[in-house]
């Protein structure tokens, strides 16, 4: 199925202000939102609600709406977020503020309490192009949390305890009344806990968890390219009063390469040779990913002719096998020259000279379309 248009989803025109955009969006949003779309008509306004909300995502970050606004669809990628939004509401609240963001819950609810999914990390790794098509066991430094040793956890300083909180007597919400119809609401003094901390543990400032750093084996497979991504289920941030921990999202930068440039499965590479060995042929060395190689170049091989070494490119992660590598050639011109080597030289164009085109058949070939352009 085709993506519609952000623009369209939201019903707002391109050149639309960002004011614009957050009032289409609050409109469509409390239409479609899942709390108050039960029943039959459930399903389509969840689906509505989820492209509803993508779209103000987009729109709303001046950064995305730009690419999107040059490469449409192909410019953003909506699963490709930073922190936060991983409960799969986010954006939500943002737009409403916190009295609307807390009457339609961004979490769902268990026993009264909100559950959270934690949020999502990424984290960039670079490695060498000899990594990327070899494959790599990399070891990688990221954040996690333990439960904090002062307080074993349960946020309150050493000697003092948690309390149920008066407000909600610990369910975690409320009942609140809005123009027509009671909602239930998270509970504004426990924030949906059901607990109050009197006094905070000074280690982890009542969060009973502190953020430490742990490391992760990770499998580079062999073939991967510049700007994939590999997921690492589970490793994100943890989740809030149980809630699912989010992914960790390693994206791989292949550092660039002194030598080999790739495209796709294929490597390219750049060969200078001297004019002398254009001229008469003769073997030169090639680098490959393997090692050195030598090609035959054939008499009279001209700048820009490409050698193509089949099978020495790289094999991608979904190919069958691997890409070529092709080698282009560039003449070079012999520099600081000798009054020897001049006079040799000289001698030389006379002898070519003298041959007419016979001895630079472009050159020939040139000349013919100048003339006849000039006709
Ligand atoms: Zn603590
Ligand atoms: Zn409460």
């Amino acid at each position: 199925m085709s993506k519609r248009d952000y623009y369209e989803v939201l019903g707002v025109p391109k050149n639309a202000s960002d004011d614009e955009i957050k009032k289409a969006y609050r409109k469509l949003a409390m239409k479609y939102h899942p709390d108050r779309n039960q029943g039959d008509a459930d399903k389509h306004a969840e689906e509505k609600f989820k492209e509803v909300k993508e779209a103000y995502e987009m729109l709303s970050d001046p950064q995305k709406r730009a690419a999107y606004d040059q490469w449409g669809h192909a410019g953003v990628d909506p699963n490709m977020r930073g922190h936060g939004g991983g409960d799969g509401f986010g954006g939500f609240a943002e737009a409403f503020g916190d009295i609307f963001g807390d009457i339609f819950g961004q979490g769902r609810r268990t026993g009264g309490r909100q559950v959270y999914r934690g949020s999502d990390l990424s984290y960039a790794l670079e490695i060498t192009l000899e990594e990327a098509a070899r494959g790599k066991d990399a070891q990688i430094r990221i954040p996690s949390w333990e439960s904090c040793d002062t307080c074993h956890g349960s946020g309150a300083k050493p000697g003092t305890s948690a309390k149920t909180c008066n407000t909600c007597g610990g369910s975690g919400t409320v009942q609140m009344r809005q123009g027509f119809f009671s909602v239930q609401q998270t509970c504004p003094h426990c924030r949906g806990s059901g607990k109050i901390i009197p006094e905070p543990c000074p280690s982890c400032h009542g969060q009973g968890r502190v953020k430490k750093q742990k490391t992760l084996e990770v499998k580079i497979p062999a073939g991967i390219d510049d700007g994939m991504r590999i997921r690492s289920t589970g490793n994100g941030e943890p989740g809030v009063n149980g809630g699912p921990p989010g992914d960790l999202y390693i994206e791989i930068r292949v550092k660039k390469h002194e030598i080999f440039e790739r495209d796709g499965d294929d490597l390219h590479c750049q060969v200078p040779v001297s004019f002398i060995t254009a001229a008469l042929g003769g073997e030169i060395e090639v680098p490959t990913l393997d090692g050195k190689a030598v090609i035959d170049i054939p008499e009279g091989t001209q700048a820009g002719k490409q050698f193509r070494l089949r099978g020495k490119g790289i094999k991608g992660i979904r190919s069958s096998h691997p890409g070529d590598l092709y080698c282009h050639i560039t003449v070079e011109t012999p520099v600081r020259l000798t009054e020897h080597q001049r006079k040799l030289l000289r001698e030389l164009d006379e002898s070519l000279k003298k041959g007419g085109h016979r001895h630079s058949p472009s050159a020939q070939s040139w000349t013919e379309r100048l003339k006849n352009w000039f006709s």
